[in-house]
This record gives C-alpha cells, structure tokens and sequence, in this order.
C-alpha cells in the first residue's frame, strides 16, 4: 500500500521547476562565466600595462642617471660610513631626480646596492625613507642570481603593498651593482583594473538580469498555457465535454496554441461522436433529451414558451422496399438538410430513431413552430430526390405538435406530440396537427 502510494507520488510532477532551471540555469552560468572571464582579461591587461610602464620607467630612470652622472656606482667608504656614488656624483641623500619623477608619475624608484636599498622614494608610516632594507628572497635570486629582470605583484614595502619591477643594475665594466626597482601601489593597479571591471560586470548584471526577466516571463507563459491545457484535458478526459479551453492558449501562434486547437476539435469531434448521429448529423436521441430536459427546466424557471414536435416520413418503409436502403438514407439526409436550414435559431431538430424526427421549439409557442413546420413540409414535398434510374419521387411527411407544458412532466410532452402525429397519419399523413 505504502510502495503504491510512493509510486503515484513519483508520478505527478511538474515541469515547472526544471523548466525555469532550464531557462534561467544557463543564463546566470553564462553571465558568471563572461564576468569572471571579463575580469581576468581586464587584470590581465592592465598588469601588462603596469609591467610596460614600470619597465620603461626603470629604463628612462637608469638613462637619466648615466647621461647625468657618466660612471660607475659605487658604495665609498668614509669616517661618516658608506656614501652612494655614481662617477663624481654623491648620490646618497640626493633624492632631487627620484623625487621629481616620483611627483610627476607618482612610481617610486629604489636604487639598491646588491639587495639593500641605498636611495628610495618609499617612505613607511613615520615619513622616513625605507632606506637599509632588503627585498623577498625570489627578488634577489631572480635579479642577482640568475640576473633577470623581475615583476613581482604584492612586495611589501615598508607598510605598503607594491607591485614592482626589478632589473640588475651594473656598471660599464659589465660588473653587478645592484638592483634599480620601481613600484606602483598595488591599490592603484587594483583601482585601475576595478575602475574597468566594475562598469563591465554592472553590464553583465544589467544583461543577466533583463535576460533572466524576459526568460523568466516567456517562461511562465508556456507554463501557464500547458497548465490551462491540462486542465482542460483533464476535464475532457472526465468526460465533461462542455469543458471550456481559456482562448489565450489557441490564440497563440505556436505549437501549443495549435496543440490547444486540436485539443479544442478533438473535444468538439467526441461531442459530435456523442451527441450526433452519424447518418444525417442532426443531434441524436441522446442529445435530445438531454436538451428537453434543459429546456423544460429553463422554462420553468423563466415562464418562457416552448413547443416539441415529432415528425415521421410518410410510407417510408415503400420507399426503401422499392428503390433500396441507399436510397432511403439519401432522402433521411436530404430531409434532415431541410431541417437544419430552417430551425437555425429557433430550436433544434432531433433524430429520434428512423425516420423519425423531434423538434424542440426555443422561446417560440405551439403556433410559430407549426408555422416553421409548414414552411418544412412544403419544402420536403418540393424536394426533387431522383432515384438511379431517374425517377423522381415525392416524399411527404406528417407532424404533431404541442405546447410545452412545464405543469405535465417531459415524457407527458412528448408523448402528447406522439399522439397528434399518429392522428395525423390516420388522418391521411402529409399533415400538421396542433394539440
Ligand atoms: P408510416 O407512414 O406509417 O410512417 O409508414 P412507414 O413505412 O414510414 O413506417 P414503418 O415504421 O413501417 O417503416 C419505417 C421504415 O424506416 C422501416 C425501416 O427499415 C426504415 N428505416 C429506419 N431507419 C432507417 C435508416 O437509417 N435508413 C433507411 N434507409 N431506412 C431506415
Ligand atoms: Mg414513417
Ligand atoms: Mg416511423
């Protein structure tokens, strides 16, 4: 019992939750992926830039001191400790170059002697040249080992994050000196990357959002239409034809809004199936009673008038003795084609089995229905049906009608039209009787 009930749960789903996974899962990995990617590039570039920038600053930096002070650097020793020269020029405490390329660029520049720095434009957090102090060990492998230049993201210097360049700096005789180095904050690099990102990734926000809307909408209205279509389904599957499919689906110029007009024409075929009769298409026995017993009761309830017929082909059983059952069905056809044309919109002609017709006459008493009778009969008497060998023969019919009467039970009503109609064909067919 459990394992059934476990079953029939695992049966009804619905699509619904995979349908929007499938609709909006994409879009969001899409715009994940173009923003991660947009930001690696964009920091990518940017570094490349920063490296370009450093490396001709070191360039233009070494250039400048060569054309300014020609020869080589040298640590000279003297009672006051160790002085930084370049040829004639003393260059420690002179920070006029460095600084004025620092304030126009605002790159510091670090002159080092092997791996410890002899002129700087770096100040900690007390203001004081971080002069003295040394770099990461890869810094010096890499410069004065392996002597290759190096750009390094995330040096520490003194309080500060850099992200800086360094390049052996040697003397005319080919001698290692040192290091030149040149580093820029890495907040700016982070602000120059964050300042091209951010309006990209608003962009692709913007983007993923105003896709996930539109996805999200277009969703909802597929859903909503398959919803109302297996509503209607179910309700047609119950058997209740009536069942009506909400127009915006059929509306749709897709293949649910054609599935739903099928869905609508397979309803209206079963109805047909069901309520008609397959011979003349007029309404069957079936249909007629259940549309008496709607329209006594409506009338009841209204006081509107109502009248029923029942008509029934005269020596009908002759004619097909004589020219065959084919022939019987074509003039059934024919009679019922008079019948449709001139009840349309006054009630509703039934075949009641036979040859045998019932009308039901809406919001129109006994007489304006023997008026429409009249009219019926005559134009089935000046039906010309011919026969297959050509012989036209005339058909008649005879018919009772009464009133409808809400006070006597609907079986009385029809059984009361029977009755006039069976006093019509003892009074010679091809006749109306009133009650
Ligand atoms: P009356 O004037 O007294 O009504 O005589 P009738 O011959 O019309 O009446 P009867 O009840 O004797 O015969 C009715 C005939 O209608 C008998 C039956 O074979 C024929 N009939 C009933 N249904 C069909 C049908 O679907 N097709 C054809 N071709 N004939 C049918
Ligand atoms: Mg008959
Ligand atoms: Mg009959």
């Amino acid at each position: 019992m459990t394992k059934e009930k476990g079953k029939q749960k695992a049966k009804t789903g619905s699509i619904t939750g995979p349908f929007l996974t499938m609709a909006l899962m994409p879009l969001i990995l899409l715009s994940l992926v173009i923003g991660v990617a947009s930001s690696y590039l964009v920091r990518m570039a940017v570094e490349k830039q920063v490296k370009t920038k450093l490396k001709n600053m070191a360039l233009a930096v070494e250039t400048t001191l060569d054309t300014y002070y020609p020869g080589d650097y040298e640590m000279v020793s003297t009672d006051n400790g160790l002085l930084f020269c370049k040829g004639e020029q003393i260059l420690s405490g002179h920070y006029e170059l460095l600084d004025a390329y620092r304030e126009k660029t605002e790159i510091d520049i670090t002159l080092f002697y092997q791996d410890a720095r002899v002129l700087t434009t770096v100040h900690n957090k007390e203001h004081e040249r971080v002069e003295g102090t040394g770099v990461h060990t890869v810094i010096r492998e890499t410069v004065l080992g392996e002597k290759e230049e190096v750009f390094y993201s995330g040096v520490a210097i003194g309080d500060m994050q850099f992200f800086a360049y360094y390049r052996p700096l040697y003397n005319a005789n080919g001698e290692l000196f040192g290091m030149i180095g040149v580093a820029t904050p890495t907040a700016t690099v982070r602000g120059a990357v964050s300042s091209v990102i951010w309006p990209i990734s608003l962009l692709c926000a913007i983007g993923a959002v105003v896709a996930a809307i539109v996805s999200f909408l277009y969703s909802q209205s597929v859903l909503n239409a398959l919803k109302k279509m297996e509503q209607f389904l179910f309700q047609v599957s119950r058997g209740r034809l009536t069942a009506t499919l909400d127009p915006s689906v059929s509306k749709r110029n897709d293949e649910i809004g054609k599935m739903g007009t099928s869905a609508v024409e397979m309803e209206k075929s079963l109805r047909d199936l069901i309520e008609k009769d397959a011979l003349t298409g007029l309404y069957n026995r079936r249909y007629g009673n259940t549309r008496l017993a709607d329209t006594w009761k409506r009338c009841a309830r209204t006081g509107q008038q109502f009248a029923i017929a029942i008509g029934d082909i005269d020596y009908f059983k002759k004619v097909n003795d004589t020219y065959g059952h084919e022939y019987g069905d074509l003039v059934l056809k024919s009679v019922a084609d008079v019948f449709r044309k001139n009840m349309g919109g006054k009630g509703v002609p039934v075949r009641w089995g036979g040859e045998e017709f019932l009308f039901i006459f809406e919001d129109m008493g006994k007489s304006g229905g023997a008026e429409v009778l009249q009219d019926m009969l005559e134009q089935i008497c000046e039906m010309n049906i011919p026969t297959e060998t050509g012989e036209i023969i005339k058909v008649t019919m005879t018919f009772g009608i009464v009133e409808g009467d809400t006070t006597r039970t609907i079986d009385e009503v029809v059984s009361r039209a029977d009755t006039r109609l069976y006093e019509g064909k003892n009074g010679g067919r091809n006749r109306i009787i009133e009650d």
